[in-house]
């Protein structure tokens, strides 16, 4: 069977069933501070187990992209060294919420494997949460016999809490799970060790596939397990892993998901697969991170230098530092797999396809910035191992090995690589000392504890009418405490609110609550999962109050401006630059707004200018506001409103339009009634933000005056500073041409000068056999008059051999140049004098054998670099 048709055999298998089939949400996780990357198929689905929120579907199923590099599951160095972890895989998954229980999850997935893949029953094993005395939990005997109804009791095998308890973090819903293994090795090697025995020991070939998890607790953090309120059945089954057992292979990489790449990788590489380990490994490392990358990115991830985006740096670089070593590519090469990826996932993963081209260039202009800094490690490399055995030392420091890292992005093993093959060891457990040391320092920056949510208000709607009101009546449903190293601060949720929680790159609102006997000021609020949580620096008095909520109305309004703004400027750009533009971030504040698009060169002034002008022209047609709410996402699609990447989006959207032809967007901001109130539009800079990425910063309303403003008090202080000359240009012009002509004047008067000097030197030479040495001390004004006196002396003279010492502009120097016939005749050579003329100025030099110039720091050593010249050579 088909790797296609095996996903799509899950999911119709599910459906049959009366699952609802539903997408993979994004790869990369936004709005949960806990994680990155989504690990699991659970997810997106955090809110219905924690209760935050009714599940839409009582049964679901689906294909989850999940990245597994970071954080609690991290999987990275084993990829491609084994041949079944990858860094993005696909989890398929069947989902009850507060519907089926252990029964149903169990029969249904045996029949699956056994009856529609039709896996030998003979190879699979199953396991049982045995129970654990520090949780007070007993073995999971529900999920013990409905397995032996099904199942030998021989392939039943009982699991510890380590491998057979699931936790989604330190707190959370979690619970006894049971694993399906699956024993591929071949009959003769079964024949020798049961497979019972290999079950969870990192065997290749005894691997686990499906994890069946049966949520019923909720752990709280003094790590008691408190019973949830309804059981879930959440199962997670390796696609990759699955498809391999299903088609008899040894290796992932072996299934058709692979093949192709491998395919292509070999023929670009002219190496073969399957004959040598380390090349092996370096074919595994790639094929599987080109689909990490390229997934991220499509979902809006661009690599770069801090958190989500420097894991994604990180999973590039190993490849291309594979590809480097091991299969001799010393050009980008990874960007060309960008297409085999949009042919064999565009089907199922559209944004692979339709972002082919971005997705191309990004990681193109990443190989080749690393391919640059790999070279320069190399050659720093080089300076260590020169420096090393001067000292007659062995063992590359691990300090050395760290720095080579931190500052130059170089990687450990690679820098261990190479010192074995010059016979150097490393000093690993120094590089390990090194970087936990500097874990620790961030760790120690960064720290903060959260508690427990302390329920105020048993209700559990949040309602959030900031759309609408500005203001509302509220109570606390419940808070916490976050506690770092400056103290103590608070979150909380409450009923009703009108403040806007940050998302879709718009600053979330500040205001305060008031109750009858105090008013609290509200920080920042943002956004939890669904959770909309508000930021106070003090706990009210009493929790328990009515509070009136009350939202910064003045920073709201300033921020909308530039929300709005944002919109407008997206539609011009596409007017001005093409269609290919596409959001990839954006910041919406009081002060200012920044968007960052997709778009490969710099933009013209004249551009610029005609964006200004059509948002400009925009805000003065006072387009109003069209606000639709729960919108079917279909409908939405029709009106052609634009849609970002990698946000996860529900059913129902908000769209919001200014002018139907000209600017509709899915978005969940809050923006100006009409746009006359924006006022005025500027951009005030433009450049790149990472590679294929533009940024744009502009201001709005009482800021763009104040900009234009200062623009033109900035003019009238230069025309002052000019004494008011009627036209301003002109006279910084005749300024300009006047400091010209004044150089000019002083160039001649130094040329003037030099050759009085000459006239002067010419007399000095001294007359040998053979050779006119002139040795001498001078002033000059610049480095290149010395170097053209130097020529002249020697060309008017015959046989010469000159050393001049100059003091340039209180810098001392010394030219030496010889007659081409010297050179050999009396073996002279300019560069061997200059260095050892340099000593007395502490300086260095060098040059060539007929002429060389050294600079150097003590400039009153040039006395005694004439006397000791005169010493050598008179
Ligand atoms: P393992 O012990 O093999 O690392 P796990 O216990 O980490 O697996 P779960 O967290 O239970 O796995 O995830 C559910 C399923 O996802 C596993 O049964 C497996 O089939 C698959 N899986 C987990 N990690 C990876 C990975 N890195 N690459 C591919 N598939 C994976
Ligand atoms: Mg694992």
């Amino acid at each position: 069977m088909e790797a296609k048709k095996i996903r799509s055999t899950f999911i119709e298998f599910f459906q049959s069933k009366q699952h609802h089939y539903v997408p993979s949400s994004p790869i990369v996780v936004k709005n949960d501070p806990t994680l990155m990357f989504t690990n699991a198929g659970m997810n997106q689905f955090k809110d219905a187990f924690l209760g935050n929120e009714l599940a839409k579907y009582s049964r679901v199923a689906n294909s989850q992209k999940c990245l597994r590099v970071s954080g609690k599951h991290n999987d990275l160095e084993e990829v491609g060294v084994d041949t079944y972890h990858h860094t993005m895989f696909e989890m398929l998954g069947n989902w009850s919420f507060g519907d089926y229980f252990k029964k149903e999850a169990i029969q249904w997935a045996w029949e699956l494997l056994t009856e529609v893949y039709g896996l030998d029953k003979d190879r699979l094993y199953v396991s049982v949460f045995q129970g654990d005395a520090g949780d007070n939990l007993g073995l999971d005997q529900e999920a013990y016999d409905l397995w032996k109804a099904i199942v030998p009791e021989d392939r039943i095998i009982m699991g510890s809490k380590k491998d057979n308890f699931w936790e989604m973090g330190d707190v959370g819903p979690c619970g006894p799970c049971s694993e399906i293994h699956v024993d591929l090795r071949p009959d003769a090697d079964r024949a020798l060790i049961e497979g019972k025995d290999l079950v969870n020991m990192d065997h290749e070939q005894v691997i686990e596939i499906w994890n069946l998890v049966f949520m019923q607790f909720n752990r709280v953090s003094d790590g008691s397990l408190k019973p949830l309120p309804a059981t879930h059945v959440d199962t997670g089954m390796g696609f990759e892993r699955l498809v391999r057992a299903i088609q008899h292979k040894s290796s992932n990489y072996d299934t058709d998901l692979f093949a192709p790449f491998l395919t292509a990788l070999a023929k670009k590489s002219g190496k073969v697969y399957g004959e040598d380990l380390p090349t092996d490994i370096a074919f595994r490392v790639i094929v599987d991170h080109i689909r990490a990358i390229s997934f991220t990115i499509a979902d809006g991830q661009l690599p770069s230098n801090n958190k989500a985006g420097y894991v994604i740096r990180r999973i590039l670089r190993r490849a291309v530092r594979y590809g480097y070593t091991f299969l001799g590519f010393q050009e980008p090469f990874l960007y060309e797999l960008t297409s085999l990826i949009a042919d064999n996932f565009g089907d199922i993963f559209p944004e692979v396809r339709q972002q082919q081209e971005f997705i191309a260039k990004v990681i193109f202009e990443e190989e080749t910035s690393f391919l640059r800094t790999l070279d320069n490690g190399l050659k720093m490399l080089d300076q260590i191992k020169a420096e090393l055995s001067e000292k007659g030392e062995k063992v590359i420091p691990g300090k050395t090995a760290f720095e080579l890292y931190d500052t130059f992005g170089f990687p450990l093993d690679l820098t261990s690589l190479i010192a074995r093959e010059s016979g150097l060891s490393l000093d690993e457990k120094g590089f390990v000392q090194e970087m936990e040391a500097q874990k620790t320092r961030s760790r120690a920056a960064s720290e903060s504890e959260t508690g427990d949510w302390v329920i105020v208000n048993e209700d559990n709607g949040v309602e959030f009418v900031g759309y609408d009101f500005l203001k509302a009546h509220a109570h606390i449903i419940k808070y916490r405490v976050i506690s770092d190293k400056k103290g103590d601060k608070y979150q909380l949720v409450l009923d009703k609110t009108p403040f806007y929680a940050e998302s879709g790159g718009q600053v979330g609102d500040t205001g305060w609550l008031i109750s009858d006997t105090e008013k609290v000021k509200v920080i920042n609020t943002k956004r939890e999962n669904d959770l909309i949580v508000h930021f106070v620096e003090k706990l009210p008095a009493n929790p328990e109050a009515a509070f009136g909520a009350e939202v910064d109305a003045e920073k709201r309004f300033l921020t909308e401006n530039n929300h709005t703004a944002t919109h407008l400027l997206q539609s011009a750009l596409k007017e001005v630059l093409g269609d290919h533009i596409q959001q990839r971030g954006s910041l919406v504040n009081q002060n200012q707004l920044r968007f960052d698009f997709s778009h490969f060169s710099k933009l013209s002034d004249a551009e610029i200018a005609k964006v200004e002008d059509i948002v400009n022209e925009k805000i003065r047609q006072n387009i109003p506001l069209s606000e639709q709410r729960n919108v079917p996402i279909e409908e939405a699609k029709k009106q052609g409103a634009t849609a970002l990447f990698g946000e996860k989006y529900g059913d129902f959207v908000r769209v919001i339009t200014f002018d139907k032809d000209f600017s509709v967007e899915l978005c969940g901001g809050t923006h100006v009634p009409q746009t006359s109130k924006i006022g005025l539009f500027k951009i005030i800079s433009e450049a790149s933000s990472a590679s294929g990425v533009r940024r744009i910063e502009a201001i709005t309303a009482k800021s763009a005056e104040d900009y234009f403003r200062k623009q033109e008090s900035l003019v009238k202080e230069i025309q002052e500073l000019l004494k008011n000359p009627k036209d301003l240009m002109k006279s910084i012009e005749s300024l300009l041409q006047e400091k010209n002509e004044l150089k000019k004047e002083l160039e001649a008067l130094h040329l003037e000068k030099a050759s009085g000097v000459k006239v002067e030197l010419l007399k000095q030479f001294v007359t040998g056999e053979g050779i006119n040495t002139l040795i001498a001390q001078l002033e000059l004004p610049n480095a290149d008059s010395l170097k053209k006196l130097a020529y002249e002396l020697k060309n008017e003279t015959e046989n010469a051999f000159v050393i001049l010492a100059a003091n340039i502009d209180g810098k001392p120097q010394i030219a030496v140049i010889i007659d081409e016939d010297l050179i050999k005749s009396k073996d002279l050579n300019a560069g061997q004098i200059v260095r050892e003329l340099a000593k007395e100025i502490q300086g260095g030099g060098g040059g060539q054998a007929f002429f060389a110039t050294a600079g150097g720091k003590n400039l009153a050593g040039l006395e005694n670099v004439v006397t000791k010249a005169k010493d050598l050579y008179l």
